[in-house]
């Protein structure tokens, strides 16, 4: 039978850098896209016999900001990677971001199979994205809509993030607002909210260091996240996942096949892959990516953090992964198939995050996370690693 397979492509190029990214993206490398794009194409097609014999179940292509380099970009990737896909129907989910779209771009995504858009918001409010380095405003978040509502698309994602520079409880409460006013006109099915990250390279770290910038207290960050949980679930938005809310039937089919521990292949720059019971990731070097696979450059590699993992480890693994989703684990399906009892086997972790009110077993069927254990999921990982 064949093996079911996600594909994730990575589009490393954006507007500007936003002040919070830490994510390998370019702003000052435009002159490589047409190298990169080649490169990409050539990277999937070396993996044309792995892809022949898989069920390709769903396609993803981020970024980056895959929806600022021209359409043709896209539509090239897309006409090699259909050449594997047999179902029609599969997930195709393009990133798009607010000030980097146009009518024609997305007739041409569509063209090519794209049914999902997932558009990275962030905030509605001007001031807030300003201060984070964003390079639209939601005005063209409005067009956007627009324009993805003239094009009859049925299936839209947005990313959120909380909390940022000047974003207080009531902005926060006005803007969940706004955009539940907006998702039953406008097919917003599925909303992801992200806690921020600062990582030290970041030039928000840096406005944060010296007091340019404040974000709200701990506190106040609990009562923004009960906030976002409460009212979009009192909207239908179910929350399947840690940061993910979604209108029943619109759950990220990709994101849950992560989660599942299923398989998939990254292509392009910084890309990660999990295949045959190994991880790996590629090199995050641009220039490396284009050499290695434009001028078949043999003697370097650009597969790096290759890990082989061992049963325990993909048993461990799996208990995490699962554990994000609301669902959380059947346990007479997982101790069939990794037999064992995980109830014994972990039953030291087990017991200690039931104490701490973190995870529950419902009828003894069920292992999941509480609420609460939502929202402190990394004490939990913390003893399954
Ligand atoms: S658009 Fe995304 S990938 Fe690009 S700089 Fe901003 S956060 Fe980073």
């Amino acid at each position: 039978m064949n093996k079911d397979l996600a594909i994730y492509i990575h589009i490393p190029f954006c507007i500007n850098k936003c002040y919070y990214c830490d994510f390998i993206s370019f702003d000052n490398k435009d002159e490589l896209i047409s190298n990169y794009i080649d490169s990409l194409c050539n990277e999937i097609l070396s993996y044309s016999d792995i892809l022949s014999e898989c069920n390709i179940t769903s396609i993803y292509i981020g970024g980056g900001t895959p929806s600022y380099i021209d359409s043709k970009y896209i539509s090239k990737i897309l006409s090699i990677l259909n050449l594997f896909v047999t179902n029609n129907d599969i997930e195709k989910t393009i990133e798009i971001n607010p000030n980097s779209i146009t009518l024609d771009k997305i007739k041409d995504y569509i063209s090519n199979g794209i049914n999902r858009f997932s558009i990275g918001l962030q905030s509605t409010h001007d001031e807030v994205l300003k201060l984070i380095g964003r390079s639209h405003n939601y005005n063209d978040f409005l067009n956007t809509l627009k324009i993805l509502k003239e094009c009859n698309v049925s299936n839209i994602s947005l990313d959120l993030i909380y909390p940022l520079p000047n974003l207080n409880l009531s902005l926060l409460d006005k803007s969940i607002d706004s955009i539940l006013d907006l998702s039953k006109e406008n097919n917003i099915k599925h909303i992801s909210v992200y806690n921020l990250e600062v990582h030290e390279n970041t030039k928000l770290h840096f406005l944060l260091k010296e007091n340019f910038l404040n974000l709200v207290s701990e506190d106040e960050e609990y009562e923004m996240k009960n906030l976002i949980n409460s009212k979009l679930e009192d909207n239908n938005f179910n929350r399947y996942e840690i940061s993910n809310y979604a209108i029943k039937g619109y759950e990220s089919k990709h994101n849950l096949n992560y989660w599942k521990q299923g398989m998939y292949l990254g292509f392009g720059v910084a890309a990660s892959s999990f295949f045959n019971n190994t991880r790996y990731t590629n090199t995050n070097d641009i220039n490396k990516y284009i050499d290695f696979n434009l001028n078949n450059n043999s003697s370097i590699s650009i597969k790096e953090e290759v890990i082989d993992l061992d049963d325990y480890d993909i048993i461990k693994e799996n208990i995490i992964l699962a554990l994000r989703l609301k669902e959380g684990i059947n346990i007479q399906e997982f101790n069939n198939k990794f037999k064992i009892d995980i109830l014994k086997q972990f039953k030291n972790e087990i017991d200690k995050c039931i104490h701490k009110g973190l995870l529950e077993i419902e009828n003894n069927i069920i292992l999941r996370l509480t609420n609460k254990g939502f929202d402190f999921a990394n004490i939990v990982w913390q003893e399954f690693v």
